[in-house]
């Protein structure tokens, strides 16, 4: 793996090596993504090895221009309302982190879409991604660059640590904005349903369209039956079980202070910290706050960074609070929500 700047001359490289159906980690405003050629069936046949990702979680494709949807939509599939709607969104919202699907062209491999007859797309906003894309002249098929089931990157770092052997360039721009994967809505359907909440808040795109429709409470979904391809219910993980917990189990759980162990307590806000007891670090407790103020995006942009760095501590356990369920929120509670399966178990000992 060879590591490249955001320069003009790297971001070239860059671009001629997804030509060549290499696989380059490279920056969006949400997360890093492993890119690959979208139409080349080696890349993405790489893609899924150095992910270890199952083939039936088809891939985000990344445009950088608004011509390229129709290299890889085929739009005149879809009814006149869900039309008009792709269009609104489309123009309105991109660049940005809303990844919509649509019916697919023909060209566009099966094994990018696991074989489903519709098709992910994005246009990313961060100016990195743009010029990466650009210059490969490729749709680029770019999931979230991760060993499957991880926690998603938001530095360069991150990819290294987990993914360096197995991928052949890193385009270093420093940490991502958002900090959380795009949203994900099917326009193939009506009602249009939110697929995955994620960094276009659920509220944006309804101002715009009107009432979307909910995948349903990931909680309530049978253990390991997809609602939906690639909507597993355990999933952005780290390796120490996560219990999440409201406001007031967190204050409860950090007053018994009953803890027998090793344990981490992710605050969402300052304020939450400061009633409860915890003041500072000690041997066996690690104190983290997603956002001092307690604001839903910046407590998004420091989730996937502080997850990693909670992980690498090895404790036994990590008590976090869930976010107010709105905005960014939402998405910070689905990715905490998936992260904390495993530890439905330890539930008991609230
Ligand atoms: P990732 O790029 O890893 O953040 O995740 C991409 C996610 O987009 C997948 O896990 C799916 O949940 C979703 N996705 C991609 N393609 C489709 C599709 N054709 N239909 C429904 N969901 C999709
Ligand atoms: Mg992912």
């Amino acid at each position: 793996m060879k590591k490249l700047s955001s320069s003009d001359a790297d971001l070239h490289i860059a671009g001629e090596a997804l030509k060549a159906g290499l696989l380059v980690a490279f920056p969006t405003e949400t997360v890093y993504g492993l890119g690959g050629d979208g139409f080349n069936r080696y890349s993405l046949a790489r893609i899924f090895e150095a992910k270890k990702r199952p083939r039936f979680d088809p891939l985000i494709i990344h445009i950088a221009e608004m011509d390229a949807l129709d290299r890889v939509v085929h739009r005149d599939a879809l009814p006149f309302s869900l039309r008009e709607k792709t269009s609104v969104l489309s123009e309105t919202l991109w660049p940005g982190p809303l990844t919509l699907v649509l019916p697919k062209r023909p060209e566009v491999p099966d094994l990018a879409t696991s074989g489903l007859n519709t098709v992910a797309v994005r246009f990313p906003s961060h100016p990195v991604a743009q010029k990466v894309i650009a210059y490969s002249t490729c749709a680029v098929a770019a999931p979230s660059a991760n060993p499957f089931g991880y926690l998603s990157p938001t530095r360069a770092e991150h990819i290294e640590e987990l993914l360096g052997d197995e991928i052949d360039f890193i385009v270093d721009a420093g940490s991502t904005d958002i900090g959380i994967e795009s949203t994900v809505l099917d326009l193939t359907q009506e009602p249009v349903r939110l697929l995955r909440p994620g960094g276009m808040p659920r509220e944006r795109i309804e101002e715009l369209i009107g009432k979307i429709e909910d995948l349903g409470n990931i909680r309530e979904a049978p253990t390991g039956a997809p609602q939906a391809p690639g909507m597993l219910s355990s999933h952005y993980a780290p390796k120490t079980p996560l219990v999440l917990l409201t406001r007031d189990e967190m204050l409860r759980r950090v007053v018994s202070g009953k803890d027998a162990g090793p344990c981490v307590y992710l605050f969402f806000d300052g304020k939450t910290r400061e009633e409860s007891d915890v003041i500072t670090d000690t041997v066996d407790r690690a104190i983290f706050t997603l956002s001092e103020r307690g604001d839903c995006v910046e407590a998004a942009a420091n989730l996937f960074d502080l997850l990693h760095r909670i992980d690498r501590l090895s404790k036994g356990v990590i008590y976090a609070q869930r976010a107010p369920e709105r905005g960014l929120g939402t998405a910070i509670n689905d990715r905490l929500s998936r992260a904390s399966v495993r530890g439905t178990v330890q539930r008991g000992c609230i």
